[in-house]
């Protein structure tokens, strides 16, 4: 009886899916090649720069922090403060218009090259699998043998691994929010005094691990949004990973067909054995593809030992399988690109236009001092005014609240205040009467107003505080 060829796949279903609808798991082999080699270098690069970045300094300041409760986002020692939504939208919108301008031209780099769902899963966690468990064969036959002494001590112990990696990687993303100091301190102390924190880096944690230890593939062919998308983006002219028909047809075995009227693919099935999404590229451009290149070393291996030119499978367009030539430029690529500048332009534009300022005022140890015999409280604060823009200010202070403008008086040491760089950090005092106090606490708004126009460039609450009685 002839045995069933296990990567011959169902033209009708997933390749990771059996005929009831479960999941296939997938064993892929290792692979070399030049591409191989390629992406190694790029992967680690990136995981080389994802776990040293927040720990970088650049002008003092770490090389990426986004402080989400402070809105400040730092990158490269350049630091805007008080970030608008509009801001983050400006700069993810580019962002994603730029992804889609490289798959308009590239297919999906993003998935194969620089993705962390690939980077993490290829250069870690498959080469941890296949340290404990061995290669893909091993991997196969352990998941299908009892569960004796063996297997229990090498999924045990893939799992620690796992689990002490995606800590890591977990902690390392905390870092990106907190800061690289902060989250050392956090990691000294008790959960219990972090208890947010805690448990963010544990879901963080979780998500890494079921991800990128078990749900692997099944993300890209299910759950990803961009993988849905990536069609729309691309045409006859983006670059994907693809075999030609008109050379590797009819393949090796095919019925029928004399020896010497077959095409250069042999149907070793080497091209299926290494992907890592179960496909068999030969069946066209499909979803599943990641466009990880693993199928064009494990063909071109095939092919230099057959001493026939590589590239059977290849980075190629659709217009050039069929013969014709690839435009690189394309209206598409060209909108792609265009709205990402307009809105890296306008991200720009309103930082620069932008003449909000952030107040916050930091309290003094000693919240009130009682003068002049009991009739005048003074409150001292160190007040931290930030700005985004290149614009400079000459600033003064006061009390924006009618009953209280006569009463309280507003003192800083230089007047006006010159506001000439992104954050500036003065000493400022309020001099009133207690009576103007309810039960030893007054609200009030303090305007900044600008000298040169007159114009009020912010207002912010403070609240005064004296004795009770
Ligand atoms: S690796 Fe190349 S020769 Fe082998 S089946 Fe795939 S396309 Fe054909
Ligand atoms: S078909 Fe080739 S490029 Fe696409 S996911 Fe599979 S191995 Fe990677």
């Amino acid at each position: 009886m002839k045995t069933k060829n296990i990567y011959e796949l169902d033209p009708e279903r997933l390749a990771t899916t059996d005929e009831h609808g479960n999941r296939v798991y997938l064993y892929p082999e290792d692979v070399k090649g030049v591409w191989k080699d390629r992406r190694k270098v790029f992967y680690w690069f990136l995981i080389a720069l994802y776990l040293i970045l927040p720990w970088f300094n650049i002008n003092g300041k770490p090389a990426l922090l986004i402080d989400i409760f402070k809105r400040e986002f730092t990158v490269l020692g350049f630091t805007l403060y008080g970030v608008e939504p509009i801001l983050f939208f400006l700069l993810v919108a580019s962002g994603l218009f730029f992804i889609a301008f490289m798959t308009s031209l590239f297919g999906r780099i993003w998935c194969g090259w620089a993705c962390p769902q690939t980077v993490f899963i290829q250069s870690i966690f498959m080469k941890v699998e296949s340290l404990i468990e061995g290669k893909a064969r091993q991997r196969r036959e352990l998941d299908k043998g009892p569960w004796n002494f063996n297997k229990v001590f090498r999924r045990s112990l893939k799992w620690i691994v796992f689990t002490i990696i995606s800590l890591h990687i977990a902690h390392t993303l905390v870092g990106y929010f907190v800061g690289p100091r902060e989250l050392l301190r956090i990691t000294m102390q008790s959960p219990s005094e972090n208890w947010g924190i805690f448990v963010a880096t544990m879901i963080a944690t979780t998500i890494f691990l079921l991800d990128f230890g078990w749900f692997r593939e099944q993300f890209c062919i299910i759950a990803c949004p961009y993988g849905r998308m990536q069609s729309v983006m691309m045409d006859e002219n983006s670059l994907v990973v693809a075999y030609d028909p008109k050379r590797g047809e009819p393949r090796r075995g095919t019925e029928g067909v004399q020896k010497s009227d077959e095409g250069d693919c042999i149907n070793c099935y080497n091209c299926v054995k290494v992907c890592p999404t179960g496909i068999d590229i030969r069946r066209g451009n499909q979803l599943e593809c990641i466009a990880c290149t693993q199928c064009i070393d494990a063909c071109d291996d095939i092919m230099t030992k057959l001493k026939k030119p590589k590239g059977l499978i290849a980075y190629k367009s659709e217009n050039e399988l069929n013969g014709k030539e690839r435009k690189v430029v394309t209206v598409r690529s060209a909108i792609y690109v265009a709205i990402s500048i307009v809105f890296v332009s306008l991200f720009i534009f309103f930082i620069n236009a932008s003449t909000k300022l952030n107040l916050v005022f930091l309290r003094a140890q000693n919240p009130f001092q009682v003068i002049e015999a009991g009739q005048t409280v003074v409150n001292h604060f160190r007040l931290k005014i930030t700005h985004q823009g290149s614009q400079e200010y000459k600033v003064t202070f006061k009390i924006n609240d009618k009953e209280l403008s006569d009463l309280v008086e507003v003192v800083t040491p230089i007047n006006p205040t010159h506001l000439n760089t992104p954050e500036k950090k003065i000493v400022i005092f309020f001099k009133f009467d207690p009576k103007i106090l309810s039960n030893g606490t007054r609200k009030t708004n303090v305007d900044v107003i600008n000298l040169d126009t007159n114009e009020v460039l912010t207002t912010k609450e403070v609240v005064l505080v004296g004795p009770t009685n």
